[in-house]
């Protein structure tokens, strides 16, 4: 078996994850107590399976991943905005391989937005393309089953693990947003709760109750007299905000459902698997940014970013008053 070794787990958690988390590293690998960050926090190249040792394939480097720290409870990844493709790794051959252009970007202005107000998310960001590796996924769907690759999906997820854990600590929760790139003929935000057109329609023209579907199950645990309707398309719903404010978004108070003949994004396998009961305090959601007028210039970014960090603060201060 060929092994490769592009950056020393050792150095890597003294060197990377101590500079984006700097406060205590040892305390990190205490929080996040997942096989995989035990391989991150361990200097061991081989584990014994039975009696023979098995070699772990590591195709890695530092700067595939980028993780920064925030002082506020948001935590948001960005799984599709990446353009390094290294040679040495095989293209894909499964799933879709189209980037969500500007993404990264994207983030990065709505980094500076919330910055601007004395605030910073936590931001872990793909450098990584699409077409090596699909950070939106399961580890197998993800890499196509090429185990070259494991190690970085791992440190991704090792990532938006350590930054839901140390905003929990800090903050008694956290919003979770994966942050996507759509190209739907109707030019809006698609926030995805992990719920279909159909659930959306039913919650939003009955009341008919599906808490324990969607993304925000956990807020809605959390919070009193708040239902899962209330929390998609009421008054303080994140979507109205964004409405309020400037950019049309579904679903929200303005837009309460996509209708049947329009495509949707529901939220993809970061968004189900951060928000599940395995994680009682994330709550969040899958945002589908359209290209125009949000992602398409600097100056729209910049445009959108000031209206997304306003959105989601007004979002937080709302739910502060609901969540006991
Ligand atoms: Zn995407």
């Amino acid at each position: 078996m060929k092994i490769y070794k592009v950056s020393d787990n050792t150095l890597y958690v003294k060197g990377v994850f101590t500079s984006v988390f700097n406060k205590n590293n040892s305390l990190l690998c205490l929080l996040v107590t997942t096989a995989f960050l035990q391989l991150q926090c361990s200097s061991k190249k081989t584990v014994t399976q039975t009696s023979s040792p098995v070699e772990i394939a590591e195709i890695y480097d530092a700067s595939w991943l980028e993780a920064t720290q925030g002082n506020i409870p948001v935590v948001i990844s960005v799984p599709h905005g990446g353009g390094i493709k290294p040679t040495t790794i095989a293209d894909r051959t499964c799933g879709a391989r189209v980037a969500d252009d500007n993404t990264a970007l994207l983030a990065y202005n709505i980094r500076d937005a919330f910055k601007a107000q004395g605030q910073e998310p936590y931001l872990i960001v793909a450098q990584i393309a699409r077409t090596k590796i699909d950070l939106n996924r399961d580890m197998e769907e993800a890499t196509c089953g090429n185990a070259d690759m494991y190690t970085t999906w791992k440190q991704y997820h090792t990532y938006i693990e350590a930054a839901l854990s140390k905003a929990i600590a800090e903050y008694g929760y956290a919003l979770y947003i994966d942050l996507h790139g759509q190209s739907h003929p109707i030019k809006r935000l698609e926030l995805g709760y992990a719920l279909s057109k159909t659930d959306l329609e039913q919650t939003s023209t009955s009341d008919l109750v599906i808490d324990s579907k969607s993304s925000i199950q956990n807020l809605v645990d959390m919070t009193k007299d708040q239902s899962t309707k209330d929390l998609l398309i009421g008054e303080h719903a994140l979507g109205t905000f964004f409405e309020t404010n400037g950019f049309p978004a579904v679903p929200s108070l303005q837009d309460p459902f996509p209708k049947a003949d329009e495509p949707y994004f529901t939220g993809g396998y970061n968004t189900r698997r951060y928000t599940s009961l395995k994680y009682p305090k994330v709550f969040g959601l899958q945002i589908e940014a359209n290209y125009k007028g949000v992602r398409d210039s600097e100056d729209n970014r910049i445009a959108f970013s000031k209206a997304f960090s306003k959105s989601v603060t007004q979002y937080l201060e709302a739910l502060e008053q609901l969540i006991h």
